[in-house]
């Protein structure tokens, strides 16, 4: 149905327009579907804890998945670095969804390409669309390092990426002493953080090879699987502020969230493949997220021969914590200006713990992001009782088990650890809490459920800026603060708004 130039309506709109509302009702009268009443009787069953007990012993569906797969966080981990094209092998579908992800929660052009594989690269391999591939991402797009991850047909296939790179230098389509680090990324396992974990580990293992030489004193910097801009420029920040000299491995603040000039840049800043390659010689590293670095950490460890201290910033107590390692580890004092914030943030609590206190919390998300929300909220009295982590791991449960059984206000959450937002739906049916944080697509059990959903995590795409904001450092706190706090607040309002019925005490102060 054409739009009207002059005014072109959002969907919004679009679909209440009467030729929408009849083609709906056509629709509806071709499916032949069941009547109003047997969905409303399936709807109220879906509530109860008969259906509970039947969902939660499904085995192999997945409904409503709260993660992505691995190549997602492969390309995440690359855009990190200085001019780097991250380039998946597969097919384009998975490419252009990954991209979308990404632009749409930062809302910023995410660049990388695929080797574009169809049915005749299923049955002979996809070694040519490799060296094909290759060569044309290389004189096309002119980056510094290529990136190469899987989608789930090239490990299917069973495709050798180590062969085909070697095989498409061979063919010339590379210079030779081109960095191409990469990734299997197999998507029917892990999930995006395990293919972030894959891919910066394969980057800092090529970059590093043979450059182990003398310590250069710096200290490297892991902020893993963060989708917060505003934390990447905290923890540089922080750095900054005590005068520490570090390396950030990755940098991708600027890739996603680049000024508007007027002019595209594909390869926006990102950490200096020098720098990275150096990353070998440092003192010592700090993985701020220890779920999404396992493979990594491990890496640093064992190859580099570094210490590498783990840490969560999230609240008053982790951030305390880092700033003392990384106090410990550099030499170098915590700044009076820091302390002040500090002084800042448990001020910012003190006034508002009162309306946290005893608040029951659902969280869901990916492992460190939910360890650092239930942290901080149990910081403020709040209590966590349902913390749903879908690409969860034994290592995760016990990290969390540890962190609930360390105060009283632990004492009534469970983890569900491998479940989905359908689990999560049943979970809020039959035992309801206060509040849901997590991402966008918690919309739906809100309003299913009609609990309010405060959110923080990957992917918010229906809310803007959010990700340019800081969730770590005594600064994240106050912005965790504002945000639940103000939920709590936009709760009461709106079952307080009839005058003199349930607003009784016409209270404007807080
Ligand atoms: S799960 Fe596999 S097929 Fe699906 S988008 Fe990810 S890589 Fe592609």
């Amino acid at each position: 149905m054409p739009q009207n130039p002059e005014k072109i309506q959002d969907h919004v709109e679009l679909f209440h327009q009467p030729e929408y509302k009849e083609l709906f009702e056509r629709k509806r009268e071709f499916e032949k579907g069941h009547s109003q009443e047997e969905i409303d009787r399936v709807a109220e069953w879906t509530k109860s804890w008969e259906y509970r007990e039947k969902n939660f012993a499904r085995e192999t569906l997945t409904v409503n998945p709260a993660k992505g797969c691995q190549p997602l966080g492969a390309i995440y981990a690359a855009a990190g670095f200085e001019g780097t094209l991250p380039f998946v092998q597969g097919s384009q579908g998975c490419v252009a969804y990954f991209r979308t992800h990404l632009t749409r929660h930062f809302k910023e052009p995410f660049s990388a390409v695929s080797s574009s594989m169809t049915e005749d690269a299923a049955v002979f391999g996809g070694l040519n669309n490799m060296i094909d591939g290759l060569t044309n991402a290389y004189s096309l797009y002119k980056p510094k390092m290529i990136a190469v991850s899987t989608t789930c047909m090239a490990e299917v296939i069973g495709d050798d990426l180590g062969a085909f790179i070697g095989n498409a230098k061979n063919a010339g389509a590379i210079p030779e002493d081109f960095p191409v680090p990469f990734a299997h990324t197999p998507s029917f396992v892990g999930s995006h953080i395990t293919g972030y974990d894959n891919m910066l580990k394969s980057i800092l293992a090529n970059l590093s090879e043979g450059k182990k030489g003398k310590s250069n004193g710096k200290i490297n910097l892991i902020p893993g699987f963060d989708t917060y801009v505003g934390n990447l420029r905290e923890i540089k920040r922080i750095a900054e502020l005590m005068g520490v000299d570090y390396t950030l491995l990755a940098d991708n603040s600027d890739y996603v969230d680049s000024p508007n000039d007027g002019h595209f840049n594909m390869y926006q800043k990102g950490t200096k493949l020098e720098d990275a390659a150096d990353a070998c010689n440092a003192k010592a590293t700090i993985s701020l997220q220890k779920h999404s670095t396992l493979k990594t950490c491990d890496f640093i460890n064992k190859t580099w021969k570094q210490e590498v201290t783990l840490s969560s910033p999230w609240g008053i107590r982790g951030t305390d914590e880092f700033l003392m390692q990384l106090s410990e580890l550099s030499g170098k004092p915590i700044p009076a200006e820091l302390e002040e914030e500090r002084g800042r943030a448990v001020d910012a609590m003190t006034d508002s713990h009162a309306w946290l206190h005893g608040k029951r919390f659902a969280i869901y998300g990916d492992p460190d992001l939910v360890y650092g929300v239930t942290s901080f909220l149990m910081e403020l009295g709040a209590e966590p009782v349902h913390i749903l982590v879908h690409n969860s791991s034994k290592e995760f449960e016990k990290d969390m088990q540890g962190l609930l059984d360390s105060t009283e206000y632990g004492k009534g959450g469970t983890i569900w650890g491998g479940k989905d937002l359908w689990h999560m739906r049943s979970l809020l049916f039959t035992e309801p809490v206060d509040f849901m944080i997590g991402n966008s697509y918690g919309k739906y059990l809100e309003r299913d459920t009609k609990i309010p959903l405060i959110r923080i995590g990957y992917p918010i795409m229906d809310r803007h800026n959010l990700h340019r904001y800081s969730t770590i450092g005594y600064q994240g706190t106050i912005n965790l603060l504002t945000w639940v706090v103000n939920a709590i607040f936009e709760e009461i309002d709106r079952n307080t708004n009839i005058p003199s019925k349930t607003d009784i005490s016409f209270d404007l102060i807080r």
